[in-house]
């Protein structure tokens, strides 16, 4: 029997109404992180492939923004509907990229779904305020209106819901958009453009990009583009929010964390213990707001310890595609696996004691790194202040609270901090003094929804306004102030 080679898929870039599929273009592999079989083929676009995507979203603009937000909303709704409807295909395609649990993943689109939740809603958003007689006869109103041609990069490890947290937004604001989604999960993108297409947006509204440097260095300095949201690790958000606010342009941009889990002695141990390790080992570490530094104050982190070396015995690894309840799955790719594992190996070699080693009794196939606890932390190592991405959780145990927080707050990201305790005042203390944008009392991962900003700070965000909520209606309009006199004194034409 001859078995035809089966080709690998080639996803295409969005623009307009087209597929556009890169013929001689290099590639970059989309992995399924579960077993390393390549699954997709992302080409690499050029600055050509940027401008062409502007000049189809600038059309689309003058249409789209000029719709009533009311009859935009329209639209939003059959998209939140058709979200509804696949959610659970959309899921499936999260975790064959990504590697995600199918329960993870279904919290991914979920989340992306609440914003388009909130973006059907926007139009009482977008109300503008006015004052009448503001000086003698002079009446002021303010009014919100979109910026016109908005870009959007995102990071592998939400494939739906960080798209979501820009475009549906943007869009509803009346702009148009351009996403380059991470080469490393572009189906998922893919998808969601498809069906706010089916919904009834016009072309040219959303449109997608793939691409590394020179189509992310493009975009940022493309003199059709009004504003740059990214999300990624700080490095490239940094780079990413110089160059396009060097250029005028409006930048959020969301960078790497390390977050931390502070526990009190009061804590519950039970709820503690779980809530530790959902936020630790949940996405296989691959969070911006994993708790990845456990602080155990008078003397708990002893007890911590052998109670989560038991927990994460018991979590089955394993295929997430496979049909089999799997509690962790994979990293992104070889190259994530070397790094943590690299990681793990140099801490041991500057005496960080392993309590929990994940480099061992993992699966062949696939990315995986075991659930990993590391003992002896302190914030003289590396360690402490490098982001892992991975399912590694390092212990360190301060004197006090007061020593416990100097320690954090020296921490250069800014994105989530956790305590856990049954006393209002230590945890009303922490929540006032810890140098984060994102506070959790008994909430192991302090993410906000739709309604809320993404607060980050420090190297955790560069920008003013973040994503969601709010903040995404102002970051995606800009107000013009009218203010107007009608001279009292006229004479009435015709005696009217
Ligand atoms: P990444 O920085 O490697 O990539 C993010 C995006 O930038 C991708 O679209 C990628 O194609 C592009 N990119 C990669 N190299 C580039 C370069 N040299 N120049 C310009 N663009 C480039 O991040 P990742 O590995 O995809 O995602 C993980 C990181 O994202 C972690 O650091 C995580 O903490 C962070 N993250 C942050 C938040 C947040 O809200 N702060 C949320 C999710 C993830």
């Amino acid at each position: 029997m001859i078995v035809e080679k089966q080709e690998i898929p080639k996803v295409p870039m969005i623009m307009g109404e087209k597929r556009i599929y890169k013929e001689n273009s290099v590639n970059y592999p989309v992995f399924n992180p579960s077993t390393g079989e390549i699954i997709g083929l992302t080409p690499e676009g050029t600055a050509g492939d940027v401008d062409h995507a502007v000049g189809i979203a600038k059309k689309a603009f003058a249409d789209w923004s000029r719709m009533p937000p009311t009859k935009r909303a329209e639209i939003l709704f059959k998209y939140r509907a058709l979200i509804e409807l696949h959610m659970e295909s959309i899921a499936e395609m999260i975790t064959l990229e990504n590697g995600k649990t199918i329960d993870e993943a279904r919290g991914d689109i979920r989340r992306g779904y609440e914003v388009v939740e909130f973006a059907c809603g926007i139009a009482h958003l977008l109300k503008g305020e006015s004052l009448s007689n503001i000086a003698p006869e002079i009446d002021g109103i303010t009014i919100r209106e979109p910026l016109g041609v908005c870009a959007g990069i995102s990071p592998f490890n939400f494939p739906a819901m960080v798209p979501m947290w820009m475009f549906p937004i943007a869009i509803a604001c009346g702009n148009a958009f351009i996403l380059k989604p991470s080469e490393k999960v572009p189906f998922t993108a893919i998808r969601l453009t498809e069906l706010f297409l089916e919904a009834g947006l016009p072309p040219g509204v959303l449109n997608i990009v793939h691409g590394g440097k020179e189509v992310v260095d493009a975009l940022c300095s493309h003199p059709g583009i009004a504003s740059i949201s990214f999300v990624g690790s700080s490095a490239i958000a940094k780079h990413v929010y110089r160059l396009a606010s060097a250029l005028g342009k409006r930048v959020q941009a969301g960078g790497g964390a390390k977050n931390v889990q502070l526990v009190m002695p009061d804590a519950d141990p039970e709820s503690t213990i779980r809530a530790i390790s959902g936020a630790a080992f949940g996405c296989a570490g691959q969070r911006c707001m994993a708790g990845s530094l456990l602080v155990g104050i008078g003397g708990i982190a002893g007890s911590l310890k052998s109670k989560l070396v038991e927990v994460m015995d018991s979590l089955v690894i394993g295929d997430t595609g496979s049909g089999r309840k799997v509690d962790m799955g994979p990293v992104i790719d070889a190259r994530s696996k070397e790094r943590i594992t690299d990681t793990i190996t140099a801490s041991e070699k500057k005496g960080v004691e392993i309590l929990r080693d994940g480099r061992i009794g993992i699966p062949e196939k696939g990315f995986f790194v075991g659930p990993t606890l590391l003992d002896q932390v302190s914030p003289e190592i590396d360690l402490f202040e490098e982001e892992i991405f991975g399912p590694v959780l390092s212990v360190l145990s301060p004197k006090n609270l007061d020593e416990a927080i100097s320690w954090l707050n020296q921490l250069p990201f800014g994105n989530g901090a956790t305590i856990y305790t049954s006393n209002g005042r230590y945890a009303r203390e922490f929540a006032s003094k810890i140098n984060c944008g994102m506070v959790g009392i008994n909430v192991g991962v302090p993410a906000p929804m739709a309604l809320f900003p993404f607060a980050g700070w420090n190297d955790s965000f560069y920008g003013d306004l973040h994503m969601q909520g709010t903040e995404g209606v102002m970051f995606y309009t800009k107000q013009r102030v009218v203010l107007s006199r009608w001279d009292n004194n006229y004479q009435r034409i015709n005696g009217w």
